[in-house]
């Protein structure tokens, strides 16, 4: 089960991820609202812990960005402001929980095991981008009636490349969402992965492309007519 901590105060971030590791969650922190969407679109976690009150963008645009993109994964808010306004906007914008700081460790395990079953009533099968889709259960990339079956780490970077929705993805972060950090994989793996997908993405005749910006990373792009 591994868990996204979205939280500035990096004491109480480390702490947090620290609790869950000791209930054998995975658990990672990041410490800012843009981290933290990007972070979340990855499709790598199985619930996000999400400040309201972050640098950037609020945890409130976070969550209702997340959905806007069909990201459905469980989101349990937590703020230190006990007021119910507050709380209203962030189950408004599709939070599926919400927790006032400070908290009680016990709550805090209990609320997210509760979050975690749940996922399972809600299947997600499929991720798209324009004329794209990826079966998550299969790893079959198809576009129209045409298909191609991706392999493990094709797949897992495929997924991180859709689920982020035309943002760029470095290849640092693939890297180490994709091959772990103790993998020891280097960049030149991505950049073979990268090269596969592409012919896969060609041979499927899609529109889309993995575009490649220089320092940057990677991000899809669509060059068809229609907006779909
Ligand atoms: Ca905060």
């Amino acid at each position: 089960m591994n868990i996204l901590v979205v939280e500035d105060e990096r004491n109480l971030a480390d702490a947090i991820v620290h609790i869950l590791k000791d209930e054998d969650f995975n658990a990672e922190a990041v410490y800012d609202g843009p981290s933290g969407l990007a972070a979340a679109q990855s499709g790598l976690y199985d619930a996000v812990v999400l400040d309201i009150m972050l640098p950037g963008i609020d945890g409130i645009e976070v969550v209702r960005a997340l959905r806007h993109s069909g990201n459905s994964v469980p989101v349990l808010m937590l703020t230190a402001k006990t007021s119910t306004a507050d709380m209203v906007s962030g189950l408004d914008a599709g939070a599926d929980d919400y927790m006032t700081k400070p908290f009680e460790t016990p709550e805090l395990i209990a609320r997210l095991r509760a979050l975690t079953r749940r996922q399972g009533d809600v299947v997600i099968d499929e991720v798209d981008f324009a004329d794209l889709k990826l079966d998550l259960m299969t790893h079959d990339l198809s576009c129209g009636g045409r298909k191609v079956h991706l392999s493990g780490k094709e797949f897992s970077v495929m997924q991180m490349l859709m689920s982020s929705n035309a943002r760029v993805i470095s290849k640092q972060d693939l890297l180490s969402r994709v091959w772990g950090t103790t993998g020891g994989a280097s960049e030149n793996s991505v950049e073979a992965y990268v090269s596969f997908l592409r012919k896969k993405v060609a041979h499927i005749h899609s529109k889309v492309q993995i575009t490649t910006l220089r320092m940057l990373g990677y991000r899809l792009e669509y060059f068809g007519q229609d907006d779909c």
